[in-house]
């Protein structure tokens, strides 16, 4: 069988403004430090960097946790890391759904033989702690706890701290998805006791998608050690993970992105210059920037004033307007991409994201006027 010459001889994407709910926009040092020479996956310079990484990370979690290291995947293959490790066939687990996410840790716990407990919030509010506290108080038999703390499909953040604080008075572990608070929002990883939380290498961290950091405690380590069960994956088995990302002597598990890390790397390099709290700062200003613009076109936020995300801002399409179209003539005519609504929220809202990189005050301007030229025809 023969092929015929490729239409696409050589893929030369367009330069877009990323304003969506992830990726963001990648800083040209970013995109530069995936084009250097690839080396070995065990080269001594390469286990070096990956040390960095490591210690950079802890710095983005405010964490001594000695478990934190990037996931070679998405986001989503860190959650299944963190579940597929804690959950043990026919433990008990609250599992928290405001949104998209919380679902998708439902159906981890289903399919590893757990029980989930589900308490549930309307779309666009945060959990609830009352609910949770209601969810232990009538099963005191739970082992562990989840919620997504930045819910992108609805741009709605929860108060970590008392949810984890619940989940520890009541003995459970907690396991938290920060794969949009991390870097955007203040994410405390020990002065919350949270001990399982997985992140996202594409949103705030503005790194390219496809790398998920995670993080677990000393207890949820104790808790992998004392399994009774293997874990069932194979490639997600943290006991076997770690020959390669931690020790005197690393070996080999797979090949790790070789590249990828050298962006990840980089993009963590950069949130520390900056400085956490400089771009928790940033992040917040930016939103107030945009609320002010979206706002003055008539626009309506999804979520209350006191749970919103500024790096996740979900309004709702005017009446009378085809959001599909309009969301089109933006990518088309001016190059911004920004998110459709998801489930509950399909067809109604649209969520524009100031991640990372992409939230700079100029980034607000073009999206502002680029969404009253859409809207106002
Ligand atoms: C994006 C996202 C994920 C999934 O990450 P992928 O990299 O797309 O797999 C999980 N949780 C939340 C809250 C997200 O925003």
């Amino acid at each position: 069988m023969n092929i015929e010459r490729p239409a696409i001889p050589s893929f030369q994407p367009p330069v877009r403004t990323l304003l969506g709910p992830g990726p963001s926009d990648v800083p040209p040092r970013v995109l530069a430090a995936l084009a250097r020479p690839t080396v070995g996956h065990l080269d001594p310079t390469f286990i070096a960097m990956m040390d960095e990484v490591k210690t950079l990370l802890r710095y983005a979690f405010q964490t001594r946790n000695e478990l934190t290291f990037p996931v070679s995947g998405p986001g989503s293959l860190g959650m299944e890391t963190c579940f597929v490790n804690l959950v043990n066939p026919g433990d008990k687990v609250i599992v928290c759904v405001n949104g998209v996410f919380g679902q998708r840790m439902v159906e981890n716990v289903r399919r590893l033989g757990g029980t989930a407990v589900i308490v549930e919030d309307a779309w666009g509010e945060p959990v609830d702690p009352a609910k949770v506290e209601a969810a232990f108080a009538a099963n005191p038999d739970t082992q562990l706890f989840a919620f997504v703390h930045a819910e992108t499909s609805t741009g709605a953040l929860s108060d970590a701290a008392t949810l984890a604080a619940i989940a520890r008075r009541h003995g459970a572990l907690t396991i938290m998805d920060c794969v949009t608070s991390l870097g955007g929002v203040p994410v405390l990883l020990d002065e919350w006791g949270i001990d399982a939380a997985y992140s996202g290498s594409q949103k705030c961290l503005s790194c390219t998608p496809g790398l998920s950091p995670v993080s677990f405690s000393e207890q949820a380590v104790a808790r992998i050690r004392a399994r009774q069960t293997p874990c069932p994956s194979w490639f997600q088995d943290l006991g076997l993970v770690l020959g390669y990302w931690s020790g005197a002597k690393r070996t080999y598990h797979h090949t790790a992105p070789v590249n990828p890390l050298y962006g990840l790397h980089e993009s963590l390099v950069i949130l520390a210059e900056e400085g956490l709290e400089a771009a928790w700062r940033r992040h917040r200003e930016n939103h107030l920037r945009l609320r002010a613009g979206l706002e003055a076109l008539g626009l309506h936020f999804v979520v209350r004033e006191d749970a919103r995300l500024p790096q996740l801002n979900s309004v709702w399409v005017p009446p009378g307007i085809d959001e599909a179209a309009a969301r089109s003539r933006l990518l088309n005519e001016f190059g911004v991409e920004i998110g459709a609504g998801l489930g509950a929220l399909a067809g109604k809202v649209w969520r524009v994201g100031l991640m990372g990189h992409s939230s700079r005050p100029a980034n607000v301007v073009l999206c502002v006027a680029a969404l009253q030229a859409v809207i106002r025809g």
